[in-house]
């Protein structure tokens, strides 16, 4: 299949490197050209804007930072919405909000192109390994249409409906999720370590036992070792994903006590550790502010 690649970032690189290697015709374009190098070397075609690698692709997928990043990429005279042929699919696997992601629907149809939020589960490591999850929402055709792609990126594909936001309100809930266990992680392996117990042994018994689960096994193991450089997924972009949950919880009428004491959390990490950290730094925070090297 022709695809148009569009964000060659942590997860984009990874994503782009998987579909060239199970044979889709592959070309890419980012802000940056220097990380487009590589990909080409593998065999990826240059794209100069992302209206050129909308031109001879039959699906665009983009893995943007945000939803600034997406929305310069698709307006203008080099953008998506003016390459993309009608009838093309975009295929948006970014976390957004969940109005923008109906925005973006609306437009496209407007021009008569399809499109789906894909968003995903799964660090850069996941993504290298074609072990992400997608969660996807769109036309069922479309959806059948991208099947191939998804099946060389990921071990599991959901359908969560017809409407493409729902998918993006589905990745909210769950990062939402994630970085609560990250806190009650960070919280519980500072009360261990300061009372005399390693963080490593706590961990062994909770993942041994009742929390055998990979955000468990995979956060803990960062907290434990305090490895929060370089990051898989940097605090500024989990700062931006709590701000799109509130968004929603703010539409909805839905009060989240707990996302005050995340957001806050990831902001006291960023002012003190730098915007480069890993989103997990929060637990650092729970480790200082209990007289602890964070
Ligand atoms: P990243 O490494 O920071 O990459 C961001 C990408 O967006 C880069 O290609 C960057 O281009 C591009 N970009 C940023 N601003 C732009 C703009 N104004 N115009 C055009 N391009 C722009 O981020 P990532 O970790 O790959 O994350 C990408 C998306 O996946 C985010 O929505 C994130 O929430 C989501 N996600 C991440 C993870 C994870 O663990 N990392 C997991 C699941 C989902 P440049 O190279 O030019 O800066």
């Amino acid at each position: 299949m022709k695809v148009g690649f569009l964000g060659l970032g942590n997860m984009g690189a990874a994503i782009a490197a998987n579909l060239l290697k199970a044979g889709h015709e592959v070309i890419v374009w980012n802000r940056s050209k220097l990380k487009a190098e590589p990909l080409v070397a593998a065999g990826a075609g240059l794209a100069g804007s992302p209206a050129q690698a909308a031109a001879g692709s039959d699906i665009v997928m983009t893995m943007l930072a945000d939803d600034a990043a997406l929305d310069a990429t698709l307006s203008g005279s080099e953008g998506l919405y003016q390459g993309l042929r009608p009838g093309s699919l975009h295929i948006s696997m970014s976390t957004i909000a969940v109005a923008t992601a109906d925005e973006i629907a609306a437009a496209h149809g407007g021009r008569g192109q399809s499109f789906l939020c894909a968003p995903v589960f799964g660090r850069p490591e996941a993504a290298k390994a074609a072990k992400l999850f997608v969660v996807t929402a769109g036309e069922a055709a479309a959806i059948d249409r991208a099947a191939p792609l998804f099946a060389a990126i990921s071990q599991r594909v959901f359908r969560v409906g017809d409407k493409p936001s729902a998918a993006s309100l589905v990745k909210l809930c769950g990062n939402f999720m994630i970085l609560s266990a990250v806190e009650a992680l960070g919280e519980a392996m500072t009360l261990a370590e300061k009372g005399g117990v390693q963080p490593a042994q706590l961990l062994e018994v909770l993942t041994g036992s009742l929390f055998d689960a990979p955000i468990y096994r995979t956060y803990g193991t960062l907290i434990a070792e305090r490895r929060y450089l370089p990051a898989g997924f940097a605090a500024p972009l989990g700062l931006k994903d709590m701000r799109l949950v509130g968004a929603s919880a703010e539409a909805l009428r839905v009060p989240m006590p707990l996302l005050s004491v995340l957001r806050d959390h990831l902001l006291q990490a960023i002012a003190q550790q730098g915007g480069e950290v890993d989103w997990s730094a929060i637990a650092s925070s729970a480790a200082r502010n209990a007289g602890l090297p964070g």
